[in-house]
């Protein structure tokens, strides 16, 4: 998800949770600070050479339960026993054997009553639906080659071309040419195409040249029903239930634990292999389910946070929030990432509205993955979509990544300036005629940096300099929330032909990708793909959401402006500073005061870059403008829809007509 700023009832709608606030009552908020803390590594299952160990945190439970059973579900128990009271509020079982294959769940007694069956909180397996948690052997669920395995060199996060997906809409319409639709194994597919020969599927994003695909919830979710597979088979998979595992529809056998872990794993190793990182969209900061969520079942209370009345604070606006202010939520989540790196090779996380989470989490969840693989990068959503208990100088936001240092967030800024508001679909941006945006665009051109030519006063949703550096700054136009680019463009521009609005298109990304910070698209955009106009897809079904592959034959000339773009941005430092004192020293505004006109240049050979200057003027006006530029021999890279990373034609400067709605980028090398 979601949303920004305000609260908004589409956020309620995203995962159709109702909001129920239970009014059970709980420990007064402060309690929960004096609980036990568990700092052990062997949280719920070991498994030993002759032994099968469980460790599980219930620091209030009056008795535990653990339950063996011999299937995923559909069967009684082979064994219940009692577990006994340890260290730290854990309760603990050691059961004879290496006990592979079989399937398991806790049961707490919590003020006398004995709480419905959980896995746990700590499941790395589950069968269907995740009822049960499973035991199985990792060490025979890695593909051949995982020890070796790593994903692309990324020295920083601006060095990295994201590109947003889901794993049903990327692979799922027949147009795909893939085999394992909708699934983890669809990125395992080579030599895919549409019916006119073009590459779909792993081979398109080579193509392309995006350096990492941000794959939509992957761990798993509740809302797509694993016994009732395909009829019912979309969410974006914002309703965690197990953390730490993958999500049971991408596989091919949500029965079977091991498949949904091998899969996942082969996808990564497969991407890894093409030269591609893996980043996952992780959503710690509300569970699908309230008092039936597994960290209620575990610790009634303590994972999340609460108003006065004892209901559930609602941050998230899907039912409630967790408290990542409390030591054990704060280091399950900084375990869970750490788990995600290390077994499955994860590359980055997305984390979903952040700024329910305290700075002080975040922190230690960048510092403690960089320990493990220095080129994993985070970031998130620098907003909440509802109020929350936790102080606002606490909270990740946005406004507060200058305390995060290696941390980035979207730029909401860069956003709604190019396109238009998010929520109101008539709205234009910059690049699609509203004049008064100059302002905002800059602010994101500079990545949210202090620069001396932008006047932060003037910012639309900003007033202030925010980032410290443009590694703090992932620069987009649209993704999986609200309108994406096509369906914004066609509803606010509702007179205009498709070719016009893939015209704005263009000047829209040109401008992300060539803006200091990180670029991030959403999948197809470089097809020209639509929803529909569906703004929250959270459940549509496919013939909402399926990227039609035959598009790429329909708009090729789209996909290859988006392919030369791409390869522009990483083959020149210049776009990719990462310190505010670089962005202030090379890029330099031109004052031209015009509704819908940005001219500037980046100087000196900025970041290293071969070319002595890039010059770069955005016009989003349905009219030519007129830019005077130094006379030199330059290079015309884009110009009038058109681009070429190596150069269209040449240019002599002076009065350079830069045409309506569109990118003129001219470079020099002397
Ligand atoms: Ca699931």
């Amino acid at each position: 998800m979601k949303i920004n700023i305000l609260p908004s009832f589409s956020a309620l709608m995203t995962t159709g949770i109702a909001l129920s606030c239970s009014l059970a009552t709980y420990a007064d908020e402060s309690a929960y600070d004096s609980y036990p803390v568990y700092t052990g590594d062997d949280l719920e299952l070991t498994v030993e050479s002759d032994a099968t160990l469980f460790r599980l945190w219930a620091p209030t439970a009056e008795a535990v339960r653990l339950s063996l059973y011999p299937t995923d579900r559909n069967s009684a128990a082979e064994k219940t026993i009692g577990m006994t009271r340890s260290v730290d509020g854990t309760w603990v079982a050691k059961l004879p054997g290496q006990l592979y294959g079989k399937f398991y769940t806790f049961s707490i007694k919590h003020n006398g009553q004995w709480l419905a069956e959980t896995p746990g909180v700590w499941a790395k397996a589950v069968g269907t639906n995740g009822q049960r948690a499973a035991i199985i052997d990792f060490s025979r669920t890695n593909p051949e080659g995982w020890d070796s395995d790593r994903g692309p060199h990324t020295p920083a996060i601006t060095d990295a071309v994201i590109y947003e997906m889901h794993h049903r809409d990327f692979s799922v319409d027949p147009s795909s040419g893939i085999v394992n639709k909708g699934k983890f194994l669809a990125l395992t597919e080579d030599n895919t195409h549409n019916a006119h020969g073009d590459a779909t599927g792993i081979d398109h994003l080579k193509e392309l040249g995006v350096t990492h695909v941000h794959i939509l919830p992957s761990y798993d979710y509740n809302s797509v029903d694993e016994a009732n597979l395909p009829s019912n088979g979309y969410n974006w998979g914002y309703d965690p239930v197990n953390y730490n595992a993958p999500e049971g529809s991408y596989s091919t056998n949500p029965a079977d634990p091991a498949a949904r872990v091998k899969e996942m794993k082969q996808m990564v190793k497969h991407l890894h292999d093409n030269g591609i990182g893996v980043i996952m969209d992780v959503v710690y900061n509300h569970t699908a389910q309230n008092d039936d969520s597994n960290f209620s079942l575990t610790a009634p209370g303590y994972y999340y946070r609460h108003r006065p009345d004892g209901s559930y604070s609602d941050a998230s606006a899907c039912g409630n929030e967790t408290a990542s202010d409390r030591k054990m939520m704060s280091d399950y989540i900084v375990n869970s990432v750490k788990y995600w790196a290390k077994e499955y090779h994860i590359d980055g996380f997305r984390f979903d509205l952040m700024a329910i989470h305290d700075t002080e989490t975040m922190n230690r969840v960048a510092e403690e993955l960089k320990e493990i693989n220095p080129d994993i990068f985070v970031y998130g959503e620098g907003w909440t979509a509802g109020d929350s208990p936790l102080p606002v100088e606490r909270r990740a936001l946005k406004e507060n990544v200058s305390k995060m240092p290696q941390i980035a967030v979207f730029s909401d800024d860069i956003r709604d300036a190019i396109k238009g508001h998010y929520s109101d679909a008539s709205d234009r941006g910059f690049a699609t005629g509203k004049p008064g945006l100059e302002e905002t665009v800059k602010i994101g051109i500079v990545a949210a940096t202090a620069h001396p030519q932008v006047d932060y006063s003037k910012g639309n949703n900003s007033k202030f300099a925010y980032a410290s550096a443009p590694t703090q700054i992932i620069n987009y136009v649209s993704c999986h929330d609200d309108l994406m680019l096509t369906d914004k463009l066609r509803k606010s521009m509702p007179d205009a032909t498709d070719a016009e609005r893939q015209r704005a298109a263009r000047l829209a990304q040109t401008i992300v990708f060539t803006s200091q910070g990180t670029p991030f698209m959403f999948a197809g955009e470089e097809l020209f793909r639509d929803k529909k106009g569906v703004h929250n897809s959270y459940k549509s079904p496919d013939s909402i959401n399926a990227i039609d592959w035959e598009l790429k034959h329909t708009n090729a000339d789209q996909d290859k402006y988006y392919t030369e773009l791409i390869k522009l941005r990483k083959a020149h430092p210049a776009f990719r500073m990462t310190t505010a004192e670089q962005v202030t020293r090379h890029l330099k505004f031109d004052d031209v005061n015009e509704p819908n006109l940005i001219s500037y240049s980046l100087i000196d050979n900025a970041n290293g870059d071969e070319w002595k200057e890039i010059k770069l003027i955005f016009n989003g006006a349905d009219e030519e403008r007129v830019v005077k530029v130094n006379k030199a021999d330059w290079t015309v890279i884009a110009h009038d829809g058109q681009i070429n990373a190596d150069g269209l034609t040449t240019a002599r400067g002076g009065k350079v007509t830069v045409a309506p709605r569109s990118a003129t980028i001219l470079a020099r090398t002397k």
